[in-house]
């Protein structure tokens, strides 16, 4: 619910993770310095006003993964009016149903999500013919399962360098732009570095390498509230924060009604969040 404070509440919330990326920015090796990274204020299942409200602190990137719910949220009067530099990520699983949905959002910045040569034609003729008068090329960046967790979307590691060739050589709409992981859940940093970044990383030397890109052209989307300083630390250039920023999110549609009323463990919590991560 809306509530009176809230709105201080999230500008507070915002500033201390704008203020945390630029000291885990300033933190990083010397090589990586000159890049700011972008943080994404993941809004999903969070109200209009609330996007409205973080906008006026200075917030641009917001990040859905929903497909219905941006088409909501990115066409709601308050946030049409309110905020006309918006510039929206879609950071979800896209199903080939709701390419032409997506593609119709306003101030649709960046598709962080695709996955597959199919699904890059798909969005390529899409794009063409819906925005044929607006010669701009979509941004999109190409998802790696790192993880190999089965219930993860993604394209297999191995499979990038392949992929990113057919879209930079075969789908002229689409401006190719970076990799996203989402990872492995509740890795424990005091462990070492996490390896899906690092794998992350290494998929961007390899596809630098052999097409010839320069490495600052290939931006990493990776890092969520519980991991974006370390991200950031060894590379991330585009950080998508939720909670940190909004509060947790509660899911209307879990089961039983009395779940309101009952507090969640951490672990449960967890796991409900990867189901909503996962599933679409
Ligand atoms: C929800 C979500 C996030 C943000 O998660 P938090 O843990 O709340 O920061 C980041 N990336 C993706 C793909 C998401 O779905």
């Amino acid at each position: 619910m809306w509530k009176i404070g809230m709105s201080e509440e999230i500008g507070k919330a915002l500033q201390a993770v704008v203020d945390r990326v630029k000291q885990a920015a300033a933190r990083r090796p010397q090589m990586l310095q000159n890049v700011t990274p972008r943080l994404v204020a993941v809004s999903k299942t969070k109200l209009p006003e609330m996007v409205v409200e973080a906008y006026q602190q200075g917030q641009r990137n917001f990040g859905e993964n929903y497909v219905n719910e941006l088409v909501d949220k990115s066409s709601n009067p308050q946030v049409l009016s309110l905020c006309p530099e918006i510039k929206w990520h879609f950071i979800g699983h896209l199903q080939k149903k709701n390419i032409n949905k997506l593609l119709g959002v306003p101030n649709l910045f960046m598709v962080e999500t695709i996955d597959s040569v199919k699904l890059a034609d798909k969005v390529n003729g899409s794009w063409q013919r819906l925005r044929a008068a607006n010669s701009q090329r979509l941004k999109i960046m190409v998802q790696i399962n790192t993880s190999g967790e089965e219930s993860k979307h993604g394209l297999a590691p191995e499979e990038t360098v392949n992929t990113v060739k057919y879209i930079i050589s075969r789908c002229p709409a689409l401006h190719f732009v970076g990799l996203m992981t989402i990872g492995r859940h509740g890795y424990d940093l005091t462990e070492g570095p996490n390896p899906d970044f690092q794998m992350l990383l290494k998929r961007r030397r390899e596809l630098c390498e052999s097409l010839q890109l320069p490495l600052e052209d290939v931006e990493l989307s990776m890092g969520m509230s519980t991991d974006f300083e370390h991200a950031i630390e060894v590379g991330s250039t585009n950080v998508r924060v939720g909670s940190t920023i909004f509060g947790e999110r509660d899911y209307p549609n879990t089961p039983s009604p009395e779940k309101k009323s009952v507090v969640m463990t951490e672990e449960a919590a967890g796991k409900l969040e990867r189901l909503a991560v996962t599933e679409q």
